[in-house]
């Protein structure tokens, strides 16, 4: 077989037909045409081999995590996906590698009817950048800047998977098989929340996506409203898998975990059945796990209310001994 250029590469996995875009994948710039009056919402997310995944990931799940994660942030600001680019460096045009990676990605993007409108293509250690746009009203989007005291806290789905099987393929944690395969999609295979996002427009103070773990990314959302919070550790959401494990470990997964695509949002109380009506129009569990509180600090308090020690740190890329795969 010929070895894969560039430009075949490009139009063999990254070229499809084009839906709402404009002009796609094939000139210097991709044109999208907004809707009069909509407000664009523009996120990136890196993932860097050794850094962001293991070597050993299968390449279809790989290109659904590397679109995952940007949608992930369209759902947090509670924008709809419109389309996307990709910026790759590759080591080898290596057709095995690149016809279910691409699978995997242009399902998701199917899914959410994100269009892949352009990108870049180079040689290098394998990386995976990409840039995605989503549109909302203008003055509605979700912000990290909304929560005030006396909203609840919420969380969407379940949390400390992806941080379990990280710690099994580590060797710190033990799982059996089919537990292991159930966490490591959880890892491998995020459910970016986008319906939940919309719902939520309207109807959240504030919301932020768990990436790098529900107190450090709660704490992003605290310091920019500038309040405190008090979460309940006894209610977090957890599966079976997670909860068969020793408590200490639990707690480190559900609270510093990582890499769980979830959204922690706020709400005033006085939404609770609004917010119950957007988990129930999104499919989607959402659990109420605190509420905002004044002052700054953020507590941890068990279901009797004594007050439990948090994490000593979230994840930051570069402090020393990362603890996780965090994005
Ligand atoms: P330029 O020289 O203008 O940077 P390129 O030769 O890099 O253009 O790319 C040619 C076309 O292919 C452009 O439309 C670009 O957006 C698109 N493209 C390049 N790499 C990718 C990719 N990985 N995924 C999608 N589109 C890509
Ligand atoms: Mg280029």
């Amino acid at each position: 077989m010929a070895p894969l250029g560039e430009f075949d590469l490009i139009a063999r996995y990254f070229t499809r037909p084009v839906r709402r875009a404009a002009l796609g994948v094939g000139d210097d710039c991709a044109l999208l045409d907004l809707a009069p009056g909509m407000t664009l919402a523009v996120s990136s997310d890196m993932l860097v081999e050794g850094r962001h995944f293991v070597s050993t990931v299968a390449p279809e799940r790989l290109g659904h995590k590397a679109l995952a994660v940007n949608l992930s942030d369209l759902a947090a600001c509670g924008a709809r996906p419109l389309a996307f680019t990709l910026a790759l460096a590759l080591p080898a045009a290596d057709e095995a590698f690149l016809a279910p990676f691409a699978r995997g990605l242009l399902a998701l993007a199917e899914r959410h009817d994100c269009e892949l409108v352009g990108g870049d293509t180079t040689r290098g250690p394998l990386t995976i950048a990409i840039t995605v746009f989503g549109e909302l009203a203008p003055g509605t989007a979700l912000l990290r800047s909304g929560a005030r005291p006396g909203d609840d806290l919420y969380v969407s789905g379940l949390l400390g998977d992806a941080r379990l099987a990280l710690e099994v393929l580590r060797g710190r944690a033990a799982a059996p098989g089919e537990a292991f395969a159930r966490i490591r999609r959880a890892m491998e295979e995020p459910e970016p929340r986008v319906a939940l996002g919309r719902a939520l427009v309207g109807i959240a103070s504030s919301a932020i996506d768990v990436s790098d773990g529900l107190a450090g990314d709660l704490g992003h959302v605290l310091r920019r409203s500038g309040v405190g919070a008090v979460v309940e550790v006894d209610a977090l959401p957890r599966s079976a898998d997670l909860a068969a494990q020793a408590e200490a470990l639990q707690r480190e997964c559900l609270l510093a975990g990582g890499d769980d695509y979830e959204l922690v949002f706020t709400a005033p109380v006085g939404r609770r059945e609004a917010v119950a009506g957007a988990a129930r129009a999104a499919a989607t569990p959402v659990t109420r796990i605190g509420r905002i509180e004044p002052g700054q600090e953020l507590r941890f308090v068990d279901a009797a209310g004594r007050e439990v020690s948090g994490p000593a740190t979230s994840f930051d890329h570069f402090r020393p001994d990362p603890p996780a795969s965090a994005t």
